[in-house]
């Protein structure tokens, strides 16, 4: 027999949990499907030597208002990214410790680097925030991938390899992957590269007390209707009166759908009418980045004591960003970091000897012989994830975002979208989902 609900919200993500909140705030009544057998999907709790971790989203930044929000309302507290002594930086070969924000490359590639970062700073701004599609120079930049203009813009071998390693890290894909104009607009809503990398005023300035998975269980026990878990979503018919939706769980009914899932999931429902053309064109064309987050352990943060910050980036290791996970009171010593964008396809065919081995001798360059000693590893492959099919983000290849993009928020009868990569600020990222989900719930309440 069918259930019915004012609003059902496919997805349990931060997106569709902030939907539900706002909704039954509103007064509807709200049923939240979910495919797992956990809510907060790119959210995800683990464990290493004892400490909770995060396997999927983690930090925050001070531009992040609405999750800094949400997370003090939930009473999540916040504490600082370790940020003290030297950085490394493994370039051509060679290892390379600095300190402060400017990476240890040749001069003129670092002269390169600053006109080029400044360059982002001034095209990304010409980004109208809802309708990048219209920026005067969007018909260019969409007709190239990043690495054509990388190639046709950048001339140093440093400051070259510093945008591959950066597009690497954010998108956890390849500049040949991804249209210029794309790159940008992400940039935008990021609030510039410097932002997107940093720690100290940046993306990764802080982390969250207990995980920020928590964040979304606590969202989700806020809930007046639980989540109902286990319930994938496989079609969706809309007619003049309301929406079906069916899924293993059995069938619902509402006036109003809010699908909160990324694009490539969202492409995998069957819709009964069929959707748009241009609405189901984007859907095909927005895959997921590729990413394995590694955590591993050791007894101590030896590397404190080496005067290093536990940070690192490579241009030849797989696993090629890390950052200090020590907890405040140092009981052990934790590393996390990332193999990202083409190196995933390769490690996650290797299988998990050969990506654990791959990973302590990325670490025992960076850090000496002690990273060769660790006393616990997990690793978690987002490609595997069958509710998720890569991360951290969906992006677009040249000639998506102008033929395509302009759709991305618009509602199809009664199905509303949601999902960070609907964001206009921080896309991409926690403080984005919740963003689309403020949205979507509001484009409900508006309807009647
Ligand atoms: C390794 C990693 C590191 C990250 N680091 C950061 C970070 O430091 N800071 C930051 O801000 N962000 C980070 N992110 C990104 C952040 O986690 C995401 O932007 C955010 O969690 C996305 O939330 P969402 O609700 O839009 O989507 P999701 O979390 O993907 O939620 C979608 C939900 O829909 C469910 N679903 C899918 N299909 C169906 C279906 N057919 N029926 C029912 N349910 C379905 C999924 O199971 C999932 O629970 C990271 C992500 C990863 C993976």
């Amino acid at each position: 027999m069918e259930r019915k609900a004012d609003v059902v919200i496919v997805g349990a993500g931060l997106a569709g949990l902030k939907a539900a909140t706002e909704l039954e705030a509103k007064g509807r009544s709200v049923v939240v499907l979910e495919a797992r057998d956990r809510v907060g999907g790119r959210m995800k709790p683990g464990e290493i030597a004892g400490e909770v971790i995060d396997r999927g989203g983690q930090w925050v930044g001070p531009t992040q208002k609405l999750l800094l929000a949400e997370a003090a309302k939930l009473g999540v507290e916040t504490y600082a990214q370790y940020d003290k002594g030297e950085q490394v930086l493994w370039y051509q070969g060679t290892r390379r410790a600095y300190k402060g924000d400017i990476p240890k490359l040749p001069l003129l590639s670092l002269l390169e680097l600053d006109r080029v970062v400044k360059r982002w700073d001034r095209e990304m701004v010409t980004l109208p925030a809802e309708a990048p599609w219209t920026a005067p120079q969007a018909e260019d930049w969409d007709s190239q991938t990043l690495e054509t203009w990388i190639k046709r813009n950048i001339r140093t071998s440093g400051a070259r390899t510093f945008a591959r390693i950066v597009t690497r890290a954010v998108f956890c894909a390849e500049p040949a992957q991804m249209s210029y104009l794309f790159f940008l607009e992400y940039l935008r809503s990021g609030h510039g590269v410097e932002d997107l990398i940093g720690v100290k005023d940046g993306a990764q300035e802080a982390k969250f007390k207990g995980g920020a998975h928590s964040i979304a269980r606590r969202l989700a026990e806020s809930l007046k209707t639980p989540v109902v878990l286990d319930a994938p979503v496989r079609a969706i018919r809309q007619d003049d009166e309301g929406v079906t939706i069916r899924s293993d769980k059995g069938d619902y009914r509402a006036a109003h759908v809010v699908i909160a899932v990324p694009p490539v999931l969202a492409a995998r429902i069957h819709y009964d009418v069929a959707l748009p053309a241009k609405r189901d064109g984007l859907f095909q064309r927005m895959p997921m980045g590729s990413v394995i987050k590694v955590h591993v352990a050791y007894k101590e943060p030896f590397w404190r004591r080496a005067g290093l910050s536990g940070q690192a980036a490579s241009d030849h290791h797989a696993f090629n960003v890390v950052f200090d996970q020590t907890p405040e009171d140092e009981r052990v010593g934790i590393l996390v970091g990332f193999i990202d964008g083409d190196h995933v396809v390769e490690m996650s065919a290797r299988g998990d000897n050969a990506r654990r081995q791959s990973v302590i001798s990325a670490l025992t360059d960076y850090f000496g012989p002690k990273a060769a000693e660790p006393i616990d590893y997990v690793d978690q492959d987002w490609t595997a994830e069958e509710w998720s099919r890569g991360c951290y983000v969906a992006h677009m290849a040249p000639g998506v975002m102008t033929r395509y993009g302009d759709v991305i928020r618009e509602p199809v009868g009664r199905l509303h979208w949601a999902g960070t990569e609907t964001a206009t600020d921080w896309m991409g990222y926690m403080d984005g989902a919740l963003q689309s989900g403020i949205r979507a719930a509001k484009e409900i309440a508006e309807r009647k």
